[in-house]
């Protein structure tokens, strides 16, 4: 096969890759997006396997058993609450491969550079996403404290990490070596740095981390493609690394935070949300149903707690029954409900809910005032009217879906735990809140069985 046939076929690869992501643009159109895409990127395997670059298929062989393995494993064993980890995972092995295709590209280097400047690039982003994706992980699934970890002088330490990255990229470039100690020092930095950058940022800034790592893991494979001339892994890194930061900036407005600020301020630090205090009023299912019944308009608010508690069938089965009897059925979904972007677009989609009854945040605020109920469905902090309300609350300032409003808000938990920022919430204390304690799945299947009854 020809080099320029290869390339032709990256071409159409990447033009695959560009049609599927704008299929992504719509629940409708995104399963098959995601089959060109994938189409597209097997094109784009099976024609490098014919690289004249190629001197053994051993090692390709190898990579391509385990790779599978591992990834059907994944796919078929992890649980849908841990793909968010898994995902923070994915980013960072994304890096890896990246940093070792840079290093390995310095033993075949034009020594150029240009040349070492991308390598290095490739070696430093990987790097970073590669540790910081680690750190993420554990956050995530909360193997390590998922606050922010912030102490003293960090802000000089990440800056002379990054001064002293700066100095011995430019000794590295002008004297570049695949077993240079130069090359192992940028390495240590690299590995540092991705600890370093992700420490400090934790709660409920997290899901600007996951995007923003996701956006690295696409700079570094576009720097990797330039560091061997490859075109499609620079399409294709281009593409994650620019969609990761229109991602980013998305959840930065989500939170109503600059990224700088997100980057560098440490979420809620040195800041005590006011103690909250009242009388909580749980309900049972029974009485839960008599007022919905009543209900004219329902909005279903669903969070991490849907995906614990795989609720999502039974919302909606519970928002059908709902709708048969007359009243008009919303879910309102935060930006940042759940633990990764579009969490529960994806669950919701999954159990078949109509798409348009999905709003957004800004769209049901405005008339939330003239609901009549609003379930809440293992949500906590993106319903916490302290990010409303209480200046010292770590939260304050991010905008949230303002379910207190509502006429009667219904809140399905487990018991009166904080959300994942770990902030008090003084909803369940509101005159209008009733608590369905419960793991939410067995609370609404209790529901629809009074509907049914
Ligand atoms: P929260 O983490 O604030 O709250 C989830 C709630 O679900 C908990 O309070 C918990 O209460 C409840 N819950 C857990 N299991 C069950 C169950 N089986 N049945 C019923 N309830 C259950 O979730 P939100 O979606 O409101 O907010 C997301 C948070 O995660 C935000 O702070 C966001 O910034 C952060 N985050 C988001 C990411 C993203 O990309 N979307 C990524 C990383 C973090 P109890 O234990 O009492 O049941």
């Amino acid at each position: 096969m020809t080099q320029e046939f290869i390339n032709l076929s990256y071409v159409v690869a990447a033009a695959m890759f560009i049609y599927g992501l704008k299929m992504l643009g719509s629940p409708a159109t995104a399963r098959r997006g995601n089959a060109i895409s994938c189409l597209g990127m097997g094109l784009a395997f099976v024609v490098t396997l014919f690289s004249n670059e190629i001197i053994e298929y051993q090692w390709i062989l190898i990579g391509l058993v385990v790779g599978a393995l591992v990834g059907a494993a994944a796919a078929r064993f992890v649980a849908m609450t841990a793909m968010p980890e898994m995902v923070a995972l994915f980013n960072g092995s994304g890096g890896l491969a990246s940093l070792l295709v840079g290093w390995a590209a310095l033993y075949s280097s034009d020594g150029s550079a240009f040349t070492s400047t991308t390598i290095i690039l490739s070696v430093l982003i990987g790097g970073l996403t590669f540790t910081g994706s680690i750190i993420a992980w554990g956050k995530l699934s909360e193997t390590m404290p998922s606050q922010a970890i912030v102490f003293a002088g960090q802000r000089v330490v990440n800056g002379a990490i990054l001064a002293a990255i700066v100095v011995v990229s430019i000794m590295f470039v002008m004297d570049p070596g695949a077993q240079s100690p130069l090359l192992y020092t940028l390495l240590a930095l690299a590995f540092v740095l991705g600890v370093m950058a992700v420490l400090p940022i934790g709660g409920a800034d997290m899901p600007v981390v996951i995007s923003l790592l996701n956006s690295y893991s696409g700079l570094a494979a576009c720097a990797a493609g330039f560091a061997i001339n490859n075109i499609v892994l620079i399409v294709a890194g281009s593409l994650v690394g620019a969609s990761g930061l229109i991602l980013t900036s998305i959840m930065c407005r989500a939170m109503n935070r600059s990224l700088a600020n997100v980057l560098f301020s440490g979420f809620g630090a040195a800041k005590t949300a006011t103690k909250v205090e009242g009388e909580v009023k749980p309900i049972s299912p029974d009485d839960a149903y008599l007022i919905l019944e009543a209900a004219s308009s329902v909005t279903f608010v669903p969070g991490y707690g849907m995906a614990v508690a795989q609720a999502q069938q039974a919302v909606r089965e519970l928002g059908e029954l709902l709708q048969q009897n007359g009243a008009e059925v919303t879910y309102a979904i935060h930006p940042v409900a759940g633990r990764m972007p579009g969490h529960m677009n994806v669950l919701l989609a999954e159990a078949n809910v109509p798409y348009d009854q999905l709003v957004e945040m800004d769209d049901i605020n405005p008339r939330i005032g003239s609901i009549d109920v609003a379930v809440v469905i293992g949500a906590n902090d993106v319903v916490n009217p302290a990010a409303r309300n209480d200046e010292n609350s770590p939260i304050y300032g991010m905008p949230i879906i303002n379910v207190d409003e509502a006429q009667t808000v219904f809140v399905l938990k487990r018991s009166m735990a904080t959300g994942f920022s770990g902030v008090d919430n003084p909803l369940f204390f509101g005159e209008n809140t009733r608590m369905l304690f419960g793991d939410a799945k067995e609370s609404l299947m209790s529901v629809v069985a009074e509907f049914k009854d």
